[in-house]
């Protein structure tokens, strides 16, 4: 079955098209600026990548310019849209209504449309981009999966805040937790990797990207995760400030005359590792600034891996041990240093990072030493294969 998947934001759009029985990706991309001027980035499997200005003046014309190119005679990927069986969706938020992904129905928008007020800035992207495909491929079943599904098994412990308990019964304040696809997705595919039973295994998966979260998974259910109500909560971020005082918020807004938006745009865009090293929310710049001695780019990484270690032995003691400790996106992925640095405030579980094996970047490979207690390994996140497999299985209804 061929299935488009589709991560629509609020400007941009990511898809890719896979052949679900040999899980290969036939062809991916992205729509950028949408609303503004217009670009679109489209590349079939072995060909190199085609860059294409274009005018996408709503996401509409942005999936359309998409469906052209995936048709293209010369480089398109099928030869007519008839051939996409299914189109599973990116949702952001699917509040306490989605434990798991769901077929889209008018029914169920409705109930996704409810979530909005929890993501005002992904969720109703999330529903223009269910919209358009209804529009552009009437009859093509649609199926959303929901990044806070996998953390609705959470148990209250985990889920509520020190807060007046009507902010939850009225308000739904409580965490939801984000990623859920990837953590989802890493937690199962470390249990077959390392050789653990998905039913009996305390897994704590490290998700470090521009935006970071680290979720326990016990006997393969989540039950805590580091975002709450929203993606800012947890570890220090690219540019999110992760887990503040929120009395900062006040102090902060009193001395530099800000108001409630003001201090959100500054914990949302310009804290975290950018806002603390003045350098870059990437990784790589802060590390080419920290080898120059830069001291704020080298706090910025003490802090970000010094959060992963706290917050790492904190799901250690809630699940009352670990099996393994697994990380996994851009940074997780990619940045020994950073698993290096954490893995050292491992030997507390008899860990000891194999340094010849830390080097390998973007595969899935175990970096403890074959005697370690507990097992460190990195594993690739793939989310758009787990929203294809998600997709597949409920249209097929297994
Ligand atoms: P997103 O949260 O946007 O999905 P990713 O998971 O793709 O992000 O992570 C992007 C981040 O990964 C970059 O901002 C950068 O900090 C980090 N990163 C990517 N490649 C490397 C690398 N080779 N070394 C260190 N960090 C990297």
């Amino acid at each position: 079955m061929k299935v488009l998947v589709i991560n629509c934001g609020s400007s941009s759009l990511k898809y890719q098209l896979i052949d679900s029985d040999s899980e290969n990706v036939l062809a991916k991309g992205l729509c950028e600026r949408i609303g503004i001027d217009g670009r679109l980035v489209y590349q079939k499997a072995g060909l190199d990548k085609e860059i294409t200005e274009a005018p996408m003046p709503t996401h509409k014309e942005a999936i359309q310019l998409v469906l052209d190119a995936l048709t293209n005679e010369k480089t398109g990927a099928i030869k007519s849209l008839s051939e996409v069986e299914a189109i599973g969706h990116r949702v952001v938020h699917g509040g306490e209504k989605f434990a798991s992904s769901a077929i889209i129905t008018d029914d169920m928008l409705k109930a996704v449309e409810e979530c909005n007020e929890l993501a005002p800035l992904h969720n109703p992207a999330n529903l223009i981009g269910i919209n358009v495909c209804a529009e552009l491929m009437p009859g093509v079943p649609q199926v959303a999966v929901f990044d806070t599904a996998f953390h609705q098994t959470m148990p209250p412990r985990a889920y509520l805040y020190g807060l007046p308990i009507r902010y939850y019964r009225d308000y739904k304040v409580r965490r939801y937790g984000f990623h859920g696809t990837s953590h989802s997705y890493v937690s199962k595919r470390a249990a077959e990797f390392l050789g653990l039973d998905p039913e009996n295994s305390r897994i704590i998966v490290c998700h470090l990207g521009n935006g970071s979260s680290i979720s326990a998974v016990q006997n393969g259910k989540c039950i805590d995760t580091t975002m709450g109500l929203t993606p800012l909560e947890g570890v220090v971020m690219g540019t999110r400030s992760g887990s503040i005082d929120p009395a900062i918020m006040e102090y902060v807004a009193k001395k530099d005359n800000l108001d409630i938006a003001g201090v959100m745009n500054v914990l949302n865009k310009k804290s975290g590792l950018l806002g603390m090293s003045g350098v870059s929310s990437d990784m790589r710049d802060l590390e080419a600034a920290a080898a120059e001695d830069n001291k704020d780019a080298k706090n910025a990484f003490d802090v970000l891996t010094y959060d992963i270690i706290k917050y790492v032995g904190g799901y250690v003691a809630a699940m009352n041990g670990v099996d393994a400790v697994i990380f996994t996106a851009g940074i997780g992925e990619n940045d020994g240093k950073v698993r290096a640095a954490v893995v050292k405030n491992l030997a507390y579980l008899g860990v000891t990072l194999d340094e010849e094996a830390n080097k390998v970047r973007g595969e899935e490979v175990v970096i403890s030493t074959p005697d370690s207690k507990v097992k460190v390994a990195v594993i690739p996140t793939n989310e758009e294969l787990a929203i294809c497999r998600d997709t597949v299985a409920l249209v097929q209804g297994k």
